[in-house]
């Protein structure tokens, strides 16, 4: 299994680590032919609005569309899930647009700009580690998306089919079963394309 991570700004190299740890080959995505060569995409934590422009500059917004409409999978994680998101709270205009879900950024406030903390995630045994940094919060979903964990009441991860979210920051830490997770999901994806 090949899983590429966007590679226009943000934490590349920490995905593409976890990725080799949960046993896949990682990817860094710099050009949209990349897609053609991979099974599931990760879109980086970091700062979605610089994300977002550099997908337009460079082709990504169409082309990780049509990527996902063929079925194939995706999983933004912080600034990705933000990108992800069909509505962002304040008005903004969204990115991809591709997950039914409203998403609020920087949604923790100064106090807790970054922290760390055990999550029950739906599909992983044992808490998951994660590192929230000024993350974003899901604060309403669509009836084809699935709430896979909460924090303090608020939606932190979810799917939609081929799709996957987390306001969290999965890669920082040696736990890499959300990786692990996407990478199933990659797997299953490919071979429904083969059948
Ligand atoms: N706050 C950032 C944003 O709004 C996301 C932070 C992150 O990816 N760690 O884009």
């Amino acid at each position: 299994m090949n899983i590429g991570v966007l590679a226009l700004q943000g934490a590349v190299a920490e995905h593409i680590r976890s990725i080799q740890l949960a046993g896949a080959e990682g990817v860094a995505v710099k050009k949209t032919e990349q897609l053609a060569d991979i099974d599931g995409l990760i879109i980086p934590g970091g700062e979605s609005t610089t994300i977002g422009k550099l997908m337009r500059k460079y082709g990504f917004i169409e082309a990780i569309r049509d990527y996902a409409n063929a079925g194939k999978a995706v999983f933004g994680t912080c600034a990705g899930l933000i990108v992800l998101a069909e509505r962002l709270e304040g008005g903004e205009e969204p990115h991809l647009g591709l997950m039914d879900m409203t998403v609020a950024r920087n949604a923790f406030g100064r106090q807790r700009e970054s922290f760390e903390t055990d999550l029950d995630v739906k599909g992983i045994e044992t808490p998951l580690r994660a590192v929230f940094i000024r993350a974003p919060l899901i604060k309403e979903v669509g009836q084809d998306v699935e709430v896979l964990s909460s924090y303090q009441g608020e939606i932190v991860t979810a799917r939609q089919g081929n799709l996957l979210a987390s306001s969290y920051h999965p890669e920082l830490t040696d736990d890499y079963r959300l990786h692990e997770l996407f990478i199933d999901m990659a797997w299953k994806a490919a071979q429904r394309k083969t059948k």
